[in-house]
């Protein structure tokens, strides 16, 4: 060992390959941990695991657990409107991508949002006497573990790993996971998939999906989309370490299904995103236009009205099918057809 390069001396692409291995368990530890297990519980973890995860995100970020997943799961209860912490149609994009961090900061001294929100995180003596009470004293001793492993390098290295989550999460998911993308659900929020690999942000990428399913633990649905947190999510589960709690039921066309019945209703409102883009572009492709948006608006009452009955809604579901079916466009009619038959893969 020298003072100039540390224990360990690598090659100029040896530290890329470093720093792109430890952002990535941080991302990891960011998406399976904070996001999906703590934020929406949509997979359980061994204690083993977490305090794993907890260890590396004190050691790496400074991120105290109560207050990520109280201002996150207040975004998603305002989402894009007054008192979303950090929606692009609220500030700007400009905002929330280069201050991201700065609005997260401001959030999480608000005692009234984390009290609110923050339920159910650990209240152990590591989280209130160490992780919590001394939130920044992982990164201190982040940058002593650096110097020492490579030397005068490990400062630019540490200097990256405090940089990569507040631009990729805060700034990317956060700013432009609400502005550019695509989307697979007309979810009543802006939220998009900025692109269909979730690999650098560990899945969060997907996250029109999110907002779609929020207690999932998968983001994809697309055959063409990947959640590399999903994959890993798989392989925790695989070696007993994760039990995932909630995935997306997966639609599917019963061909001998020819009426509405309770089963098609929960397949309809399971998936009312997807219905109801369908619902609009068989709308569009009928050129006489008739009876519109009346026919939008009386499918979304399905969802909308909370204490009807499962059989009353199959009843209207079934009369407004085969009002439909009378209208006599084949967009519609088409739709229509798919929608008796449609249910859920169990
Ligand atoms: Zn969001
Ligand atoms: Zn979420």
């Amino acid at each position: 060992m020298n003072f100039i390069s540390g224990v360990i001396d690598l090659p100029w692409w040896g530290y890329v390959i470093v720093i792109l291995v430890l952002t990535h368990i941080t991302i990891a530890s960011v998406t399976i941990f904070l996001h999906r297990h703590q934020a929406h519980r949509a997979l359980d973890l061994s204690p083993g695991i977490s305090y794993f995860f907890r260890f590396w995100l004190w050691l790496t970020t400074g991120m105290v657990t109560k207050e990520w997943v109280a201002i996150h799961r207040k975004h998603h209860a305002k989402c894009e409107k007054e008192g979303d912490p950090h929606s692009p149609h609220v500030y700007s994009l400009k905002k929330v991508f280069f201050e991201g961090a700065e609005l997260y900061r401001d959030e999480s001294k608000n005692t009234e949002t984390i009290e609110r929100y923050g339920h159910l995180t650990p209240d152990d003596w590591i989280e209130r006497d160490i992780y919590a009470k001394h939130s920044k004293k992982g990164i201190g001793l982040l940058l002593v573990i650096n110097i020492l492993l490579f030397g005068p390098i490990g400062i630019t290295i540490w200097a990256i790993q405090m940089m990569w989550i507040p631009v990729m999460a805060a700034g990317v998911v956060n700013g432009v996971g609400h502005y550019w993308g695509y989307r697979n659900a007309e979810t009543p929020d802006q939220s998009t998939n900025i692109v269909p690999w979730g690999i650098i942000i560990g899945g969060e990428e997907l996250h029109n999906n999110h907002h779609a399913y929020p207690t999932s633990a998968k983001l994809s649905s697309k055959w063409y989309e990947f959640d590399i947190g999903w994959m890993y999510i798989r392989l925790l589960e695989k070696l007993g370490w994760a039990h995932v709690k909630h995935v997306p039921p997966v639609l599917t066309l019963d061909e001998q299904k020819k009426t509405c019945d309770e089963k098609t209703v929960a397949a309809l409102i399971t998936h009312r995103y997807y219905f109801t883009q369908e619902l609009k572009r068989a709308m569009a492709a009928d050129s006489q236009k008739l009876f519109t948006q009346d026919l939008l608006k009386e499918i979304q009452s399905m969802w909308e009205d909370k204490n009807a009955k499962v059989e009353e809604l199959a009843e209207k579901l079934e009369h407004w099918c085969a009002k439909v079916k009378s209208l006599q466009v084949t967009s519609l009619e088409n739709f229509a057809q798919k929608l008796r038959m449609s249910v859920l893969k169990s």
